[in-house]
């Protein structure tokens, strides 16, 4: 605000007032958000890039605010971790999407191997109930265990200690596969690729936003998919919205992918529908 006109100041600070305010009330209504029904579950689909084939969905949470309208994650997630009311929340969405695998399935389509991945937030990974609770829910809902997978962001691994280290191994031990989440952006550190306990790394969408452009972006890309092959894993690509980045990483011979190119998030029905006609994008 110092360095703004007059006009400025005057502007500035009442909506960074409003903002905070608006913050406070937002945390303190999330902390009632699952009992008043107020989350809905979106779900983006995963392709192989080649073949276009759906080979199961990214969950993703809404939130329906009664007063502000949809609210999308990026902003009350990071709410929700400051407050603590990301652990009630992240066990609402894995029972309702392990809820929603089990519909799917008794509604008869073929779907072999289809999968469904939800996202763990760091402060979940570090809390002591995460795998006992992922057993119970794996139980009720009569989910295959390898169809479960669990994104974990980058960050959550960088400095990981115990906790984080013994969930991961447990998980692992249920049969659930687990995924670095935006993997090349924040504290990178590729050390920690060999010794995590982890199946597949979604590559940011940061990383190929720009390969149609940039000849050395590609090459450092595919480098990247070559180090994720090397550590025993496999890649996922997020974030692809054109059919020129699309063509480029079927050319690296790669992989799974996803991206507005491929389809937006989805409702359950519509996922459904697609798994009642073959799964193709
Ligand atoms: P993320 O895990 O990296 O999820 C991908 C985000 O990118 C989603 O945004 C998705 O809608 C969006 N996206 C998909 N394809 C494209 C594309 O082609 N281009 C672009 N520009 N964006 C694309 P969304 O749904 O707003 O979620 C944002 C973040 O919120 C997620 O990032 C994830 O970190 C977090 N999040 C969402 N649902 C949950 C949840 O249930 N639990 C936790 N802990 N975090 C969640
Ligand atoms: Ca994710
Ligand atoms: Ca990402
Ligand atoms: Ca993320």
């Amino acid at each position: 605000a110092k360095e703004g006109g007059p006009g400025q100041v005057r502007l500035f600070e009442p909506v960074m007032l409003y903002a905070r305010q608006l913050r406070r009330e937002m945390a303190s209504d999330l902390r009632r958000a699952v009992e008043r029904n107020e989350f809905r579950l979106a779900y983006q689909p995963v392709v192989d890039i080649v073949t276009g084939k759906m080979q199961g969905v990214e969950v993703l949470l809404r939130w329906e605010h009664p007063t502000q309208g949809l609210v999308m994650p990026d902003i009350f997630i990071p709410l929700a971790e400051e407050s603590g009311a990301i652990l009630g929340i992240g066990r609402w969405v894995l029972r309702s999407a392990l809820e929603q695998l089990a519909q799917w399935r008794n509604s008869g389509q073929d779907q072999d191997g289809f999968h469904i991945r939800v996202n763990v937030s760091p402060s979940e990974l570090e809390s002591m109930d995460l795998v006992d609770y992922v057993r119970a829910v794996l139980r009720e809902t009569g989910a295959v265990p390898r169809d479960l997978v669990l994104e974990i962001t980058e960050s959550a691994f960088v400095g990981s200690g115990d906790v984080e280290t013994y969930s991961m191994k447990a998980l692992k031990a249920l049969g659930v596969r687990l995924e670095i989440d935006d993997f090349g952006t924040g504290y990178s550190s590729i050390s920690y690729l060999r010794r995590l306990p982890v199946d597949t790394v979604k590559v940011d969408r940061a990383l190929i936003a720009d390969i149609g452009r940039d000849k050395g972006q590609l090459e450092f890309v595919d480098a990247v998919h070559h180090l994720i092959q090397a550590a025993g894993m496999e890649a996922v690509f997020e974030g692809i919205e054109t059919p020129e980045q699309a063509e480029l990483l079927q050319d690296m011979g790669c992989c799974n992918g996803q991206g507005y190119y491929f389809s937006r998030p989805l409702t359950a029905e519509q996922v459904g529908t697609l798994l009642a006609s073959g799964s193709r994008l």
